[in-house]
């Protein structure tokens, strides 16, 4: 190959290379040479910290050790060099750390001079190792995106009293931070661990229902929970051996547990699965410890909402439904057997002379009455009937797809078991009346229609001595 007659600046470069202390200092500030046609170089220590030789700065291998997202764009710019598209070379990217992961090397240089053939002769160039700002720029970013996600968990679970919908969306933030294949929250009862909503699995069928037991030897859950604090597994074969699979065909490998506290107590688990065996750091751990929080509020919330629901469909005195509770379900009942042409047959059923009982036995023995009576009605229905307390001692009965024989059937029993009922401190057999009414509620403009019949009857009742059913 023909070459061109040697450069002046050959002769610099060979002063350089001469000169040890020089080098020394070159190399120290992280400047490199490569002489391509004399197959000679000055490897800077950043490159020589790597381990690769400098042989690979002159063939141009050295790209070999690049990360692969990063390979083609400087192998594109290298081209263009080479073509002498450009003198100047300007990258930075990513080069394999033999003690592990990748460093950051920003990388700028020229050509000096080219040979006949227009290819490079001569290349002076720096490298500069960046690992540090990018591992700062991309903790900071990191940083913003945690701040962000947990924003939007916390905003979740205030705009939301729903526990499922809670709990799906939470493990969807935390997802963002905390990488999972499969991650449950678990709430903690006597002698067991349920899983009450869960994401990644396959079917969700998969967690409904399941149940670990609590405590058990050597569980990793157990040890979280008892200790009060996250756990986290990096080889489950290895750490538990008993640790239960949910997903047969994906096995979990690595595993973290962050008890849920809510008011000083454990209330629960909330755990993150991933298939590869070493995949957590001690980073994961402290972001879902900061996921269990919310989602341990969030549960409280529910918990606090499931009871103020009760309390608002349950009547608090004598534990049937409610009057809104009665409100709001006989409407959708009444549609229901409307749509579907199917028979619903209504009861009105009011204690006889119970003002008489609270007069002369007093109020909180009237209480007691009321109460037996009430369960007494409750035991003697089936369990697609509906009974509410209606009024203050009116109690109020659907009956779907049941005809009005069978409803006065059904109320005459109960009637009966009332007039047996013996209740302490009351010297008296107490009695209801009730008025009955029903049909295909195509017959019935309205639910309010049925009740006023239900009332007309149990109105002929009363007048016609009490202790009675009439069927309107
Ligand atoms: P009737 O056979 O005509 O229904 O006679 P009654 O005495 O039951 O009729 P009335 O409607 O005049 O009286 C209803 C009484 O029921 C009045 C009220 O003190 C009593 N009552 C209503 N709610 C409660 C309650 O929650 N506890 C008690 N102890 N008494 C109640
Ligand atoms: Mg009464
Ligand atoms: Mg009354």
């Amino acid at each position: 190959m023909g070459r061109n007659k040697s450069p002046k600046i050959e002769k610099l470069i060979n002063l350089i290379l001469e000169n040890d202390s020089l080098k020394h200092l070159l190399s120290r500030l992280g400047i490199f040479i490569v002489d391509y046609h004399g197959r000679r170089s000055l490897t800077n220590e950043i490159w020589k910290d790597l381990g690769h030789p400098g042989e690979h700065t002159y063939d141009r291998t050295w790209t070999q050790f690049l990360h692969p997202e990063d390979r083609k764009r400087v192998e594109a710019n290298l081209q263009d060099l080479v073509q002498g598209k450009t003198d100047f070379f300007r990258e930075v990217y990513r080069v394999e750390d033999p003690a592990g992961g990748w460093r950051w090397i920003s990388n700028r240089g020229g050509v000096i001079h080219r040979d006949e053939n227009g290819a490079p002769w001569f290349f002076i160039g720096t490298d500069e190792d960046m690992t540090r700002i990018k591992e700062a720029q991309e903790e900071a970013s990191h940083r913003a995106r945690e701040a962000g996600t947990l924003n939007a968990t916390i905003e979740v679970i205030t705009s939301s009293l729903d526990l499922d919908e809670t709990v799906k969306r939470v493990l969807e933030q935390a997802r963002r931070v905390v990488p999972y294949d499969r991650a449950t929250v678990q709430i903690l009862h006597d002698g067991h661990l349920q899983i009450i909503g869960g994401q990644g699995f396959s079917d969700p069928k998969l967690f409904d229902n399941l149940r670990f037991s609590y405590p058990e030897e050597g569980s990793l859950t157990t040890r979280a929970i008892q200790e009060r604090r996250p756990w986290m597994s990096n080889d489950v074969r290895k750490d538990f051996p008993k640790f239960i699979q949910v997903e047969d065909s994906m096995p979990t490998r690595s595993w973290i547990g962050v008890p849920l506290i809510a008011h000083g107590d454990v209330i629960g688990l909330i755990s993150f699965d991933a298939n590869q065996k070493a995949f957590y750091t001690h980073r994961h751990l402290e972001l879902a410890r900061a996921f269990a929080g919310p989602v341990a509020i969030a549960m409280e919330n529910a918990r606090l909402h499931g009871e103020t629901y009760k309390l608002a469909m349950v009547d608090a005195l004598t534990g049937i439904g409610s009057r809104h509770a009665f409100d709001l379900n006989s409407r959708f009942l009444f549609e229901k057997s409307r749509r579907e042409e199917r028979e619903l047959s209504l009861a009105l059923l009011d204690l006889d002379r119970f003002k008489e009982v609270n007069d002369d036995f007093g109020h909180q023995v009237g209480d007691v009455v009321l109460q037996d009576v009430c369960r007494t009605c409750e035991s003697g229905l089936r369990a697609t009937d509906m009974i509410a307390r209606y009024g203050g001692e009116e109690i109020i009965i659907l009956f779907p797809d049941t005809n009005v024989k069978t409803a006065a059937d059904i109320a005459e029993r109960i009637r009966a078991s009332v007039a047996d009922l013996k209740i302490p401190g009351v010297d008296r057999s107490v009695t209801v009346s009730a008025g009955i009414t029903g049909s295909r509620p195509d017959r019935h403009a309205s639910l309010a229609e049925m009740i006023r019949e239900a009332d007309a009857a149990l109105y002929k009742a009363k007048a016609q001595g009490r202790n009675r059913i009439v069927v309107y």
